[in-house]
């Protein structure tokens, strides 16, 4: 153990990280990497190494594609119902352990408790979601229109799924994959990223107590995911490839998955407009952007990333959240009166720095934060940025950090233009007291989830996805994330 593992065992609902760091997790067993080669977890609150997980081999993969294999055929006869019920106690599980699921998220991820155990329950609704799916899987039959025959439409498990999942949701990342993947009778590898495997890991022990079967879900962890994916993928037996990650990433696996002709669910980048109208409910916008924005530091898909107010509310908008972004909390993210953590890695903070200090050399006014505090951890204050340029990076780049830059726009044609001009589409932000004007602006912004006069539109209940480079498909909602999972098998016949 090291000695920040022996510090963290002090403190309540502490997770048990040396367990979850105990190997990967294949066919129900935990092995140790063959190579023997390990993956640092670092603590970004305070850059302290808090454990080392498994480099998996070639050979770690194959047994893992082996045990997904075998347990394929008794997960798919086992009966809709009872693997509801299995589902569901995942769920029920998560919540009996949310406090411990959180404190673990807040330490490799580094975001501040309240939005740790925000994704907690957001990530267990999944499975009581999912298991409620489960047993609502109908076909569809019809009478073929030209009258001489029956159409039968079956769904039927796709096969074994690759699941590969970012840092900044650990858990509701792979949640929202592994239960209707479950649900829908597949066996699953999951590959969470390389910064966040321990909630990963904790999770399959938790599913494993649940009743899910070995090797129904196996988990691997690998310092060179591109060949893992490749080696997956090339075994016929795999179907699906489900990818929630960078639009740079998802590009390259959507050419390795056209060699194999592999079934591509891709939940990629965004670049959220967030658009106030002059009528717009000044406090209700605020309180919205705030949750928009700093909902993990900012290091959200959905985080608005490019703040439009209309130049009649934009003076009074930009002071109210001024305001609000200066009087947040910096701290570890592991801490009760943290309501900003640091950002995941130093990479993210250069990142961060340089799409600001590209935004002040085109004129923008910085009005709180603003420059890389000194110290240990990877901090970057909340920033406020005004006047910023339509040719800044940060107008077509994912910023993924506590900075919101505010345009000014003047009517709503020049807001649709500007607001459209991007690559992504993956979710928007609408504010105005115009319901009318505000369902027209919706159904004209290219973007696959808008909030409006809302600034969380998450929900397992509603289909989560993009349009553009954001992404092909959707999770969640209703039958949309389970389909994702199945295929439709048609049978033609007369009587
Ligand atoms: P990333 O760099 O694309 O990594 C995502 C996952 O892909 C990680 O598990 C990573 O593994 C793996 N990966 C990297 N290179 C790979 C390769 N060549 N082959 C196979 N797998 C590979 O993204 P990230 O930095 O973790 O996450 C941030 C991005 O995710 C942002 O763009 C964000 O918008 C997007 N995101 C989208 C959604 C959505 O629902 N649309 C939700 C959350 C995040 P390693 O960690 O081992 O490198």
């Amino acid at each position: 153990m090291t000695l920040a593992q022996t510090a963290l065992h002090s403190m309540p609902d502490m997770p048990d990280i040396a367990a979850a760091a105990r190997g990967l997790y294949v066919g129900g067993t935990w092995l140790p990497s063959s190579s023997g080669r390990t993956i640092p977890v670092v603590d970004p609150s305070t850059e302290a190494v808090l454990a080392a997980v498994p480099d998996a081999t070639a050979e770690d993969v194959a047994k893992a594609v082996e045990a997904a294999a075998s347990a394929a055929p008794a997960w798919q006869a086992t009966p809709p119902r009872k693997r509801s019920e299995i589902l569901r106690r995942c769920f029920d599980l998560m919540i009996e352990r949310a406090d411990m699921l959180a404190t673990l998220i807040s330490l490799e991820n580094g975001k501040a408790l309240k939005d740790a155990r925000g994704e907690v329950a957001y990530a267990a609704e999944f499975f009581r979601w999912n298991a409620e799916e489960a047993v609502r899987i109908s076909g569809e039959y019809a009478l073929a229109p030209a009258g001489t025959n029956r159409i039968i439409v079956d769904y039927q498990p796709i096969g074994i799924c690759l699941l590969i999942t970012p840092w900044n949701f650990p858990a509701a990342m792979a949640t929202r994959k592994i239960a209707p993947a479950l649900a829908a009778g597949c066996t699953v590898i999951l590959k969470p990223a390389s910064e966040t495997p321990l909630t990963a890991f904790a999770l399959a022990s938790l599913y494993e107590e649940a009743g899910v079967p070995a090797g129904v879900v196996n988990v691997l962890t690998t310092t060179d995911p591109g060949a893992m994916t490749s080696a997956i993928l090339a075994d016929p037996r795999v179907r699906k490839l489900s990818f929630t990650g960078s639009t740079g990433v998802g590009r390259a696996l959507l050419a390795e998955a056209a060699k194999h002709v592999i079934s591509c669910s891709m939940e990629l980048g965004g670049n959220a407009p967030f658009i106030v109208f002059d009528d717009a409910d000044l406090e209700a916008a605020l309180d919205g952007l705030m949750v928009a924005k700093m909902r993990n530091a900012g290091e959200a898909c959905t985080a608005a990333n490019r703040i439009y107010v209309q130049n009649g509310l934009y003076e009074a908008f930009a002071d109210g959240l001024t305001r609000r972004m200066q009087a947040l909390r910096i701290g570890a993210g592991a801490s009760e009166q943290t309501e900003c953590g640091p950002m995941i890695t130093r990479k993210a903070v250069d990142k961060i720095d340089r799409l600001v200090l590209d935004a002040k050399t085109r004129g923008a006014t910085v009005l709180c934060g603003g420059d890389v505090p000194e110290g240990k951890g990877f901090f970057y204050p909340p920033t406020v940025l005004a006047d910023v340029s339509p040719e800044a990076e940060m107008a077509s780049e994912e910023i993924f950090g506590p900075v919101a830059p505010l345009y000014r726009f003047a009517d709503e044609e020049e807001l649709v233009r500007l607001a459209n001009a991007t690559e992504y589409g993956l979710a928007a932000y609408v504010y105005t007291r115009d319901i009318a004007r505000g369902l027209r602006v919706a159904s004209r912004i290219e973007a696959g989830m808008i909030g409006l006069n809302r600034g969380l539109v998450s929900d397992p209940a509603a289909p989560f996805g993009g349009v553009k480079q954001s992404g092909l498909g959707r999770e969640g909602g209703q039958r949309h994330g389970i389909l994702e999972f199945m295929e439709a098998k048609y049978v033609a016949t007369s009587f």
